[in-house]
Parts: structure tokens; sequence; C-alpha cells
């Protein structure tokens, strides 16, 4: 038991947790301890000035005072401060130690003072023992191992002083003392019991604090995550671009933000799979983290990505080109060699913007440009986009405000029958003018309005003009109306235009719809549906522009069409030997698979000659005639002289419409 005790006494500061909290306690109340002190044995010091020697009032109190000014010193010095459980456990067995020396120093110190003076200053020698004894052990309520040192340093010689040796009326005081102390001590092993409970369940409930804030940590990271390619997502690279833009207010370094889209991704993940497409953003993840070092890449959403690089544009187009190269490797998927393009648009601080939103704007504005200007290309955003993306949004608000019923036209585009030259079918195009900004030409507004879905409006609003002329027109000629990517996935639109056709009860075949591949490819299982209940109706289905897509074969073996309109581009350059070749197959192929065949942008008779050599069905183009208003088609269809008859001067007459 006293072996015990002793381990007990003299090993302090055990529980790490605990041996913090007690030494954080006494910062406050050990400087309160040292100050009783003080105050106590000066007083008793100055009572006993006279009738004490020096040694005893002067030399032997200065140095415990000296001592205890120190540690006084000591404590004020580190008070708030927190100790590691190393320096509290070392600090507590300092202050044990202390204890027990100063304790038993003033105690000697105070008794040497009792047989000097009168009974006053016997008095207070035992008062001051007890009530400074009682006030330290208050202040060492959470050094218990302290306490209990002054408790039995104090109380022996104390007790058996006035007992035995001096005067024994102090004797009963002396008892008294020694069992206030022991009650004392109890309560405060008590108190001090509840303390590091106390400090235990705070220890526990901020462990479980530390875990709550890690998994909110981890979640938080989750969310910042894209899922499959394990990328920084969206949301933190908005956040980045937030911080990047933010911290540059003030300061002029120039960054870049880089867009990339991914062409040929729609296609691969509709021809080959879910899952492969998949794999492949997984791999393009891999090689666009590499190419784009030292900037950081984060999958925006499907086949696009952002990457944000601390450079100027001219540094990040370097990058770019890496990007680029990286991507238009061939990989293997399940052993599919398959080739993609990634199109790039770059906008710089603070030439394109100084906002976080004005900056990714402007990089999407480049990406788009370079999408379709220049395929697999890259583009930074430059002052004529500026000028460019102005008058788009003049475009935009017109358009918003516009009472299309009033303001949009048609006209009509004849499509030759190249056996008979006579008109087999017209291509109807919107024409737009609005009384604020003047005509505006469709290849500007239509991917405006597909933007704003004023799209719908536009596609019912040019087929209810076309079914209208329809049943004005030859009954032997077709009408042929676009269709845009946004119609082609409403089924609401879907619904209306069928609704339309079967009022207007035409023969079946009169009327066409064209679709560009690319429009098609965008949400394919939707285009299906919406292309075959269409073609349900008697309408028969084209392939706009066939050739400027990347999936051109595969759209069309997998869409239920009739007519495949061979793009102008490939018109253009049937001089060349290879143009000539391809265009020569896709005429083959269409007659293989029993499909109409257009050729489109036919302007000089050496095209037509080359087009009729290849036995190709029907063609469109200046050559023969602009897009018309409704009467000057109606006297072309009229004519009984094939188109070509007056060939040798084309069409003054009508293409002056
Ligand atoms: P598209 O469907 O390929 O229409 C053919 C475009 O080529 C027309 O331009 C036509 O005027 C032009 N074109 C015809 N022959 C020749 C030629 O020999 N040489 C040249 N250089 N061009 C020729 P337009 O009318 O400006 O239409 C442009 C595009 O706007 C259309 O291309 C189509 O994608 C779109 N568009 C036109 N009308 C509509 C519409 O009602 N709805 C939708 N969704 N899009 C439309
Ligand atoms: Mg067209
Ligand atoms: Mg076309």
């Amino acid at each position: 038991m006293i072996g015990r005790a002793i381990r007990w006494l003299s090993n302090p500061g055990d529980d790490p947790a605990l041996a913090v909290a007690q030494v954080r306690q006494m910062q406050r109340q050990i400087p309160l301890l040292y100050g009783l002190l003080l105050l106590n044995a000066s007083a008793i010091a100055i009572t006993h000035f006279r009738s004490a020697p020096k040694l005893l009032t002067l030399s032997l109190p200065a140095i415990l005072l000296l001592a205890s000014i120190v540690r006084m010193a000591h404590w004020v010095q580190v008070r708030g401060s927190v100790p590691t459980p190393a320096e509290a456990k070392r600090q507590l067995q300092t202050t044990t130690m202390l204890a027990g020396v100063l304790a038993s120093g003033y105690v000697l110190w105070a008794l040497l003072l009792a047989p000097y003076g009168g009974a006053f200053e016997q008095a207070h020698v035992a008062l001051f023992i007890s009530t400074t004894v009682i006030g330290c052990i208050f202040c060492l309520m959470h050094a218990p191992q302290a306490a209990t040192l002054v408790a039995v340093s104090v109380i022996p010689p104390y007790f058996f002083f006035f007992l035995f040796f001096h005067e024994s009326s102090f004797a009963p005081l002396a008892l008294n003392v020694t069992f206030v102390l022991i009650v004392l001590l109890r309560v405060l092993f008590r108190s001090f019991d509840s303390f590091r409970r106390l400090v235990h369940s705070q220890g526990e409930l901020s462990l479980q604090t530390q875990q709550m804030a890690e998994l909110a940590q981890q979640n938080r990271a989750l969310a910042m995550t894209d899922s499959l390619t394990s990328l920084p997502n969206r949301r933190f690279f908005c956040r980045e671009l937030e911080l990047l833009a933010g911290r540059r207010e003030h300061g002029c370094r120039p960054f870049t933000v880089m867009l990339i889209d991914l062409d040929c991704f729609k296609p691969i993940n509709d021809t080959h799979g879910h899952q492969t497409g998949d794999q492949v953003l997984i791999e393009i993840a891999g090689r666009l983290q590499e190419a784009a070092e030292p900037g950081r890449v984060c999958r925006l959403g499907g086949d696009e990505f952002g990457v944000l690089l601390e450079m100027a544009p001219a540094d990040a187009e370097r990058i770019a080109r890496r990007v680029v190269r990286a991507v238009g490797v061939p990989l293997i998927v399940d052993d599919l060699r398959l080739t993609l393009a990634a199109s790039i648009g770059l906008a710089g601080f603070p030439h394109a913007g100084g906002r976080a939103s004005d900056l990714f704007d402007r990089a999407d504005y480049a990406l788009y440009h370079s999408k379709r200007s220049d395929r697999g290309g890259i583009s930074v955003f430059t002052p004529e986009m500026e000028v460019a993306i102005r008058a788009d949004r003049r475009i935009e608000s017109a358009l918003l405000s516009a009472d299309l019923e009033q303001e949009l036209d048609i006209k009509l585009q004849p499509i030759i029958d190249l056996s008979t030259g006579r008109v087999h079918a017209a291509e109807v195009l919107v024409r737009w003018t609005s009384p604020i900004i003047g005509s505006v030409p469709p290849d500007q507004f239509i991917p405006i309005a597909e933007r704003t879905s004023i799209i719908h409006t536009i596609t019912l609003i040019v087929l209810d003009r076309a079914l209208q002329f329809a049943a004005d027109a030859a009954p032997d000629v077709a009408l042929s109306i676009n269709m845009s990517t946004c119609d082609l996935s409403s089924v609401d639109t879907i619904d209306k235009m069928i609704g339309m056709i079967d009022r207007a009860g035409l023969a079946s075949g009169r009327i066409w719809f064209e679709v560009t591949e690319t429009a098609a490819m965008r949400n394919f299982d939707a285009a299906i549906v919406a292309l075959e209940r269409l073609r349900a109706t008697g309408a028969r289905i084209a392939l706009d522009d066939f050739g400027t897509g990347h999936s051109s074969l595969s759209a069309m073996h997998r869409l239920p069409l009739d007519t495949i309109k061979v793009d102008r581009s490939f018109i253009l350059a049937l001089d060349d030997p290879s143009s000539r070749s391809i265009a020569e197959a896709i005429v083959g192929l269409c007659r293989t698979l029993g499909m109409d065949c257009v050729a489109e942008g036919v302007e000089s008779k050496r095209q037509l000659a080359r087009l009729q050599e290849m036995r190709c069905d029907l063609a469109q183009g200046y050559l023969f005639a602009q897009p018309l208003d409704r009467a000057k088609f109606r006297a072309l269809v009229a004519e009984q002289s094939p188109c070509w008859v007056a060939v040798d001067e084309p069409r003054a007459r009508l293409n002056a419409a």
C-alpha cells in the first residue's frame, strides 16, 4: 500500500490527455497559489520583524519568496499555452517535487518563528500555517499528488510541534486543521475523479468530432471527384477557377483556361456501347493528365475536360498541341482500334476576361469555334470572337422578342432530276427578317435558336408553310424540310409535326426531312425513334451534308434513310481524282442500298457533266437555281424544258431572286 502510494506520488502525468488538461487548469490556479504564499509569508515576516532574528525575518524568507516568485513567473509565462503530453508530464513532476520542497521549507520556517514574540505572534504562526495550507491545497485541486505532498509535508510537523514542543493550547487547533485537511483531500480526490472522467469523455467526444471531420473531408473530396476517371470534377474546376481569378484580380500574372472536347466520342459510345465508352474515357483521362502537365486536368462531364494553366495563352497553346497529339494516338479497347481527336478552346486572363464566368464562357466560345471551323484543332479566344459574341447576343435578343409568325418566310431551292432535267423536289430554307436587326442568314440564327429552344417553333412554322405550299404546288414535287438536333430529341415537337402531316393529308413521299449525321449522332437512340415515327407518316428521310461528320457510313447504315445528300465540299472538288472517286463510291453505295442520291452545291456545267457520268440521280445548286420565292419556284416547275437547257447561260433570271 505504501509502495503503491509512493509510486502514485512519484508518477504524476501518466495519462497523456489528463496531464495536458491538468496543466491547463494549473496555469490559471498556481499563480494564485504563489500570490497567496507571498502575501501570507510577507505578513508573518513583518509581524516577527522585531522579535525574531534577521536570519528568520529577512534571509530565509527572502530565499523562499525568491523561489516562489521564480515559479510564479514561470506559470504566468506559460499561461494559455497548450503543452504536449510529454511537456505536461514534466511540468506535473516538477510541480509535485517542488510542492513538497517548498511546503516543507515554508512550514519549517514558520515553526522556527513560533518561539519568538508573544501570544499574538504565535497565534499568527498557527493561523499562517493552517490558512495557507488550506488555500494551497485548493489551488492544487488539479494536481492531487502535489496537494497530497503539501498536506503530508505540513500536517505532521505542524501537529507534533504544537502538541508536544510548544504552547499546548494550540494543539486542538492543530488537530482541527488536520481533520479539515483530511476532509479537504477527500473532497479534492473526488472532484479530481470527476475531472478525470470529464476529460476522458471530452476526449472521446473530440475523437468522434475528429472522425466526423475526417468523414466530412472525405465526402468533400468525393463531391469534387469524377467517379469514372478519378479526375477532379466540374465543381472542383469551377471553384479553382474562381479562386485563381479572385487571386489574380489584384495582380496581373496571366493564366489560361483550356477546354477540351473529344470529337468522335459520341459515335464510339453509341456504336460500341457504354462500357467501351467508359474505358476510352479512362484511357484518355490518363493521357490528358500526362500531356497537360503542369496543368490540372478536370472532367467537366461527358467527353469534355478542362485544364487550368498558370501561363499565358501562347505557352498554353504549346501544351494544347501536346494534348491534341496525345489524344490522336489510336487506342485499343476490347480488341478494337479506335481513333479520337480533340478540339480545344483557350481563353487567357486578363485579355479574354477578368471574371471566372467570362473566362469559362470565352474558352467555351473558342472551343465552339474550333469545333465548327477546324475539327481536331485549337482556337484561342481573340478580339474578333468578342465581336462575334456581341453579334450573337444581338441576334439572341432580337430572336427572343421576335414575332416569328410574321418575321419568318421560306424559300425553295429546286432539286433537279438529272435523268429528265425537271424539278423533282425542293429544299425548304427558312428566311428571317427582323425589324430590329434586318435580314439574318440561317447559318447565324439557327445555332442560337437551338441554344434557346426557339428552334422548335421555327421548325413547326417552316413545316406549316411547306405543307400549305405543297397543297398549291405540283403534286409530283416533294418538299424537303431541315430538322435540327433539338427537334429529334423533343417528343413534343415530333408529336406536333406528325399531327400536322396527318392533317395535311398529302400523298406519301411528298414530304422529306433532312437531318445531318452530327445531329442524329448526338442523341442516337432518340433520333432513330423520332425518324421512324416521321417515316411512318409516309415522309422520307434524307441525310444532309453527307461526308462532313465522322461517322457517315455508320449513320448511313444505322439510320432509317431514303436519301443521301452529298456535301458541297465533295462536289466542289470533283476535278480532284480522289474526291471524284469518293463521290463515285457514294453514288454507287446509294444505288446498292436503294437510296436516292442528291449532289449538293452544283455550281458549274463541269460538275454537272461529271455527276451525269457517274449516274447520280438528283442535284441541287446555284447552277440550276438559288433558293426561290414561291411564285418563281412555281414558274420554274411549270417550265417544260429541262433545267440544263439554259445551262449555257446560267439561270440568271431565276437566280436574281
Ligand atoms: P443546308 O441544309 O445544307 O442547306 C443548303 C444551303 O446551301 C443553303 O443555304 C443554300 O442556299 C446553300 N446552297 C445551295 N446551293 C448552293 C451552291 O450551289 N453553292 C453554295 N455556295 N451554296 C448553295 P442557307 O439557305 O443559307 O442555309 C444554310 C443552312 O441553314 C442550311 O444548310 C441548314 O443547315 C440551315 N437551315 C436553313 N433553313 C433551315 C430550317 O428551316 N431549319 C433548320 N433547322 N435549318 C435550316
Ligand atoms: Mg439541308
Ligand atoms: Mg446540306
